[in-house]
């Protein structure tokens, strides 16, 4: 009698297990995730396995974690399509769009963390944007590929089951926003896109891998650098756009007048992508010079892909009103200067601690 009760109590107890994980569509001893797609190749499709042509942003985000085998054993997961687009046409928008989402979501108890999928044209910059908006220490984790869906060895449905794992494992907390390609965990301060097509297109060159995660084993090596998510003091709230920022490349004997035509075209903030060390020849320091005095804040960032711009280098910041990047990167020394420029009248001082703080 003893033994067919407990068979009876063991019989019921499994069954209230099944009835909560139908009726709720969640296992309660698993993290909640929220899957936001953007689109990129990892929604893409081409004609051909083989063939490189494709088109970005095809397949919408329920297929694609249903093609991820055993993704749904690391998290509950709920999809949500904010873009479809290759990251080419990321938009100001879209960053606000999502920045508001993940703010609300991980405000709540029911979200553990958030993954984005996302191309990797732009995803660099997609992070850093992320990092200093969110406000939330629940991991966040961008992830692409560099494969379209329909490619044969597509690096899509792995690099989504690992950032699922980085999103729902309690280790991932307080390293702000991350990106996850090829098994390697990046920091959104550092991480680049360094080679135009191959799977190992990421990089952290100078300061190095956060971590890694291979079939979901998540391992970290140091802590990101510079403030982020919580400690950082830049907001989105009530923000419907940001000030225009213009990027001029430079090169040998290359013309000031793009500057000129810059401030003309209402930029309010211009990015320098000198050469070496963030130098420019004489023409274009001149225009540099004309733009600053008129109040448009210019930052000296670098072409050259790795390495820090040093404030006190060839060019006197001082004398010409310039603001050196730091070790940002031309693309995302704009969105910091597109964030600071949402307050009036920084000084030229107080946007160059910003850029050695962030
Ligand atoms: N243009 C595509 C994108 O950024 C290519 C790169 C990718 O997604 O891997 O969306």
């Amino acid at each position: 009698m003893k033994n067919t009760l407990l068979k009876l109590r063991t019989v019921l107890t499994i069954f209230m297990m099944v009835v909560s994980v139908l009726v709720c569509g969640q296992d309660k001893k698993l993290p909640n995730v929220v899957i936001l797609a953007t689109g990129g190749t990892i929604a893409g499709a081409g004609a051909s396995s083989t063939g490189s042509a494709y088109t970005s942003g095809q397949v919408k985000i329920e297929a694609m974690i249903d093609a991820v085998p055993n993704i749904r054993s690391l998290a509950n997961l709920r999809g949500e399509q904010l873009a479809n687009v290759g990251s080419q046409d990321m938009s100001v928008k879209v960053w606000l769009d999502l920045a508001k989402r993940i703010n609300e979501l991980l405000a709540t108890k029911d979200v553990d963390g958030i993954v984005i999928t996302h191309g990797t044209d732009t995803q660099e910059e997609t992070a850093y944007f992320l990092n200093l908006v969110v406000k939330s220490d629940k991991p966040v984790v961008l992830t692409g590929s560099m494969r379209p869906s329909t490619a044969l060895s597509a690096d899509g449905p792995l690099n989504m089951y690992n950032a699922v794992a980085i999103a729902a494992s309690p280790k991932a907390k307080g390293y702000g926003v991350m990106v996850l390609m090829n098994d390697d965990i990046h920091s959104a301060h550092d991480v680049k896109k360094m080679i135009t097509t191959p799977v190992h297109t990421f990089e952290s060159p100078l300061e190095g891998l956060l971590g890694t995660c291979i079939f979901g084993e998540v391992e970290f090596f140091h802590k990101p650098f510079g403030k982020h998510t919580v400690d950082s003091e830049f907001s989105v709230d009530g923000v419907k756009e940001l000030p225009r920022v213009d990027i001029v490349y430079t090169c040998a004997d290359v013309s000031g007048d793009l500057i000129d035509i810059m401030v003309k075209a209402g930029a309010k903030g211009i990015v320098v992508a000198g050469v070496g060390d963030g130098n420019m020849n004489a023409g274009t320091l001149e225009a540099v010079k004309r733009a600053t005095k008129a109040g448009v804040p210019v930052v000296r960032a670098s072409r050259v892909p790795v390495g820090a711009v040093l404030i006190k280098g060839e060019i006197n910041d001082e004398e010409y009103g310039t603001v050196s990047s730091a070790d940002l990167n031309p693309q995302k020394a704009r969105i910091l200067l597109m964030l600071s420029l949402l307050k009036k009248d920084r000084s030229r001082e107080d946007l160059q601690n910003l850029y050695i703080e962030y």
